[in-house]
């Protein structure tokens, strides 16, 4: 998919593009699993994020802005810098937010809005959404779902579980080069956005609308990209969601098997919740700092760091998108390489023999 970015530019007003990208909101609503407009931004799934809250919120409104980890932080953040009162539902990061805490924040507060991150990447969490989403209905709240890491990994039912606004990148699970953002806005949530005075330009919903309903993009979108989304949607879409859902636990089996065999302690939960990432930690005395660069500098590979007091344990193996059981034998080898060199008690081979038998036979990516 990465050769069609070697194809010549399209410009954003032509006829050839107008196909392209009409063929991109298409197969997005089947990614998103929704009847409704799939909003495409030119940023990364922050900037959809921004969207969500400049359309729906106004200035002193209330939202309860749920956190787990480090991008629920982050949406706390944000609807303040907006001016918004922040009824923060904060949970120690690693935990997942539970319906009755929701529900008793929402009666409490009288907030018509509620932002939830779907799978929290910062710890590898994913939270059961179904429920969460259930109680934002039947207490008449918006619900603004962040769904970057989570989107083409694992189940999100926009349509059938009633999220009200999903937002996601093209970078992670969509398997497409960074740049572009998108937002599924509901009905319920177009109402709101007419009545929301919170100012907004680059990211306002009814001027994508409007131009996405003539087959176009307000401003000049990053056409190339779009082109690759839509060939990476193709592959998604051809092998199916579950295949991909399936592929994803299956990966997530073979990661947690691998770092249990190298004799490590996970972060990140042990079931098939955490099919998007795996967080692990090193053994004491060896630095995950040393060894994430280590595994970059000698290996060429990228695993993500921790936060806070577990920055010298934690590091994470991501297994979202384009990711092989084959990249992650490499990885978890790489691991075991490293840690012995470091001076850890450890066998070179095991982590891949125990990941492959749990992986056991799922058809590879397209
Ligand atoms: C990657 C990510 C984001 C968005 O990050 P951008 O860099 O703005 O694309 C938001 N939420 C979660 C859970 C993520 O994993």
């Amino acid at each position: 998919m990465l050769r069609r970015l070697a194809e010549p530019v399209l410009h954003h007003r032509s006829p050839d593009f107008a196909e392209v990208f009409v063929l991109a909101q298409e197969r997005l609503r089947r990614v998103f699993r929704t009847e409704n407009e799939v909003l495409v931004f030119t940023s990364s799934g922050t900037g959809a994020f921004e969207s969500a809250i400049v359309n729906l919120l106004s200035p002193g409104e209330r939202v309860v802005a749920v956190s787990q980890g480090e991008f629920g932080e982050r949406w706390q953040a944000m609807a303040r810098a907006f001016a918004c009162e922040v009824v923060p539902l904060a949970y120690p990061w690693g935990e997942a937010p539970r319906p009755q805490h929701l529900r008793d924040a929402l009666a409490e507060s009288g907030a018509q809005t509620a932002i939830v991150v779907h799978s929290e990447t910062s710890t590898g969490v994913v939270c059961d959404l179904e429920p969460l989403l259930a109680v934002c209905r039947e207490a008449g709240a918006l619900s603004v779902v962040d769904a970057v890491s989570s989107l083409g990994a694992v189940p999100l039912e926009t349509d059938v579980w009633g999220a009200d606004v999903v937002v996601t990148g093209s970078q992670k699970a969509l398997m497409t080069p960074p740049g572009l953002a998108f937002a599924a806005v509901s009905d319920h949530a177009w109402e709101r956005s007419e009545s929301a005075t919170l100012p907004r330009f680059y990211f306002d919903w009814a001027r994508h609308r409007r131009a996405q309903s003539k087959r176009s993009t307000p401003f000049t979108p990053p056409t190339s990209t779009v082109v690759a989304l839509v060939e990476a949607l193709g592959i998604v879409l051809e092998d199916g969601l579950e295949a991909a859902f399936a592929r994803h636990r299956a990966l997530g089996r073979a990661c947690r098997a691998g770092i249990k065999a190298i004799g490590l302690e996970l972060y990140s939960p042990d079931d098939d919740s955490a099919a998007v990432l795996t967080g692990a930690l090193t053994p004491e005395g060896v630095d995950a700092i040393e060894l994430r660069l280590a595994l970059r500098d000698r290996h060429g590979i990228t695993v993500a760091g921790g936060h806070g007091e577990l920055v010298s344990r934690l590091f994470r193996i991501g297994h979202i998108g384009h990711v092989t059981i084959d990249d992650l034998a490499e990885a978890l080898t790489a691991v075991e390489v490293e840690l012995r060199e470091a001076g850890a008690v450890v066998e070179v081979g095991h982590a891949v023999a125990a990941a492959f038998e749990a992986f056991g036979s799922v058809a590879p990516a397209g």
